[in-house]
């Protein structure tokens, strides 16, 4: 298991995880397999989807803020009950497959961490599995 490690500079934001992920992949040597990417935090997650316009990711943003928005009323008193309902919408985890000794990602695919409540230090685990 491999622990990276994310900064956060604002409360919504995606950020490319793909050369790290893919350093993981390459250090552990598996050349086939499939690679977990997990978030262990209740307000953050992790997806995959376009990384070549950032229009896409701005467009993801904007329309959960609009679903979900930080100041409508919930009963979660901590005052980031929708960055909980935002991070369950993305999920936790992502399965990557490996191909190659490399992420077996479509041209336009990132793998993004998906900051709901930051600025914050998040962790990432990696998991590369061979088979
Ligand atoms: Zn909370």
């Amino acid at each position: 298991m491999k622990q990276l490690s994310v900064h956060s500079r604002r409360r919504a934001e995606f950020i490319k995880l793909d050369a790290e992920v893919g350093k993981a992949i390459e250090e552990s040597g598996v050349q086939e397999g499939m690679c977990h990417v997990y978030v262990p935090h209740t307000t953050a997650g992790v997806t995959i989807n376009e990384g070549a316009d950032p229009a896409v990711v701005e467009d993801i943003l904007a329309r959960l803020e609009y679903l979900v928005p930080h100041g409508a009323r919930y009963v979660h008193a901590e005052g980031n009950a929708d960055s909980h309902i935002k991070a369950s919408l993305i999920g936790a985890s992502a399965l990557v497959p490996i191909a190659g000794g490399r992420p077996a990602l479509g041209s336009w695919q990132s793998i993004f961490f998906c900051e709901f409540d930051g600025p914050r230090h998040r962790q990432v685990l990696v998991k590369v599995m061979e088979g």
